[in-house]
């Protein structure tokens, strides 16, 4: 079967949903097609010579405002792709229960070619370029980072946002992923990682989904293969192996691949990563070129959390992982899709399991224009609480409470506790929804449908409450 382009791939992944619902066509298209794109040129002095950028903004879906979803800086990049993300941002929110639309960004740039003070300018005039045509603000349409982009690039768009509409008094929201200091929240940069360890442990959690995908047990001692150290593949493989137990027998980085079946420090490796630029020549594990064969090899679970269109009609016969745990976005194409399904490996969905970032974006959004921090009124009442209760029963049995318990007790929640409980309850809801939606409809069988279908049910119900016209 031949490769569709990104679009159609999620298209025909979301058609595959409405299938086994009963929804009028109508509606069905107008959930599914990008509401609006803007293409933007601009020109940009660099090293005393003129540039000229194009930039893209989606948006997917405006049946909540603001619609949501990252900028992403790439050397390769259409407008396609962008539409395809949207889309995806559109059904994430969705199932994910965040009140948000979709939508995505894209500027075609290589960010390595440029120093930070000709990032700064483009970012900017990028920026100003959105705003003023309304694609950028708090209310209607709100950025966040991507492939290529971090807080750095948020803090210059929100200060690009905040000169050019300073009577807007929530300035801060208008784009999420901020560094702390700026207005960001704590918990946001590890927020899509801690969500992939937050989404496998549900799934593990669950007997008839772990013995479905012909494996037992918990997570500890599975083994995992991970595509791409990057700020998602870094963040799920450190949690997943310092606290889970797990063991990342392999690592696919874009100089090459690192195995060792003992399992490898995801954290040292990292900061080789980024100290040697790239994963050869770390000494604990053994380093070879073959990034696709790696791909293939034996594994509990293969985590690609790199970019879309990785595991194709070409290689998903010969993949050997149980679980495809999808990190990134649109990893797994439509055809490969169908294959795995057919030979019974379980794909956990990138709508699903890669939502941890926006679902920490609605919380700093939230928090931007609440205007005040998370925990910062209860915090002490909380540990003064706490503090009561270990004393209350320490007097009434005469034991000591022991120290860890008490500590824990005398605890007020801080921002942080706060983000990584709401992104848990998000996540187990969530992934209980699409559970629970492939139980009661013989149609579904797979995750990915039943995400799509609980999106869809929740976007048409909003279109319906409406009545568009
Ligand atoms: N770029 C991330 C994603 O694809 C985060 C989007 C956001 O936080 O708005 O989900």
């Amino acid at each position: 079967m031949g490769e569709l382009s990104f679009r159609e791939s999620v298209n025909r992944m979301v058609d595959r949903a409405i299938t086994t619902m009963d929804l009028e066509p109508g509606l069905a298209s107008a959930i599914k097609g990008c509401n609006s794109v803007l293409q933007v040129r601009f020109p940009v002095l660099i090293r005393d010579k003129i540039e000229v950028f194009t930039g893209w903004r989606a948006v997917h879906s405006t049946h909540r405002l603001p619609a949501k979803g990252g900028i992403r800086f790439a050397p390769t990049v259409a407008q396609d792709e962008v539409e395809a993300l949207a889309a995806l941002m559109t059904y994430k929110c969705a199932i994910m229960d965040i009140p948000f639309g979709g939508s995505k960004g894209a500027l075609l740039i290589d960010p390595r070619k440029y120093t930070r003070d000709e990032m700064q300018p483009i970012t900017r005039r990028f920026t100003l370029e959105l705003a003023r045509k309304q694609f950028l603000s708090p209310a209607t349409n709100v950025p966040a980072p991507d492939m290529g982009t971090g807080q750095r690039e948020m803090a210059w768009m929100a200060d690009t946002y905040k000169n050019l509409c300073p009577e807007d008094i929530n300035y801060l929201a208008s784009v999420t992923g901020k560094p702390v200091q700026h207005g960001g929240i704590h918990g946001r940069v590890e927020a899509t990682g801690r969500g992939v360890q937050y989404g496998l442990r549900e799934f593990f959690r669950h007997t008839g989904a772990v013995t479905a995908a012909g494996l037992s047990g918990d997570l500890d001692g599975k083994r995992v293969i991970i595509q791409g150290l990057g700020n998602v593949g870094y963040h799920a493989s450190k949690f997943l192996t310092e606290e889970d137990g797990v063991k990342v027998i392999a690592v696919i980085e874009h100089d090459g691949v690192i195995a060792n079946p003992k399992g490898l420090l995801i954290e040292e490796l990292y900061r080789y990563k980024v100290a040697n630029k790239g994963v050869k020549g770390y000494p604990d594990g053994t380093f070879h070129n073959d990034s696709a064969a790696a791909l293939e090899m034996e594994c509990d679970v293969l985590i690609p959390a790199a970019m879309e269109g990785q595991i194709t009609a070409d290689n998903a016969p010969r993949i050997q992982a149980k679980i495809i745990a999808e990190a990134a976005n649109g990893p797994v194409t439509y055809a490969a899709d169908k294959l795995l399904r057919d030979r019974g490996v379980v794909i956990i969905p990138d709508a699903f399991l890669n939502a941890g970032g926006v679902v920490v974006s609605y919380f700093e959004w939230v928090q931007n224009i609440s205007h005040i921090r998370f925990g910062r009124l209860q915090r002490r009442l909380d540990e003064g609480r706490g503090n009561y209760y270990t004393t209350a029963l320490e007097e009434l049995t005469g034991k000591a409470v022991p120290e860890k318990l008490r500590s824990w007790i005398g605890h007020g929640a801080d921002e942080l506790d706060l983000v990584r409980s709401g992104l848990d309850d998000t996540m187990r809801l969530a992934f209980q929804e699409m559970l629970a939606r492939r139980e009661e409809n013989p149609k579904i069988k797979d995750l990915r449908t039943a995400a799509f279908s609980v999106a869809i049910e929740k976007i048409a119900q909003s279109y319906i409450d409406v009545s568009p016209y």
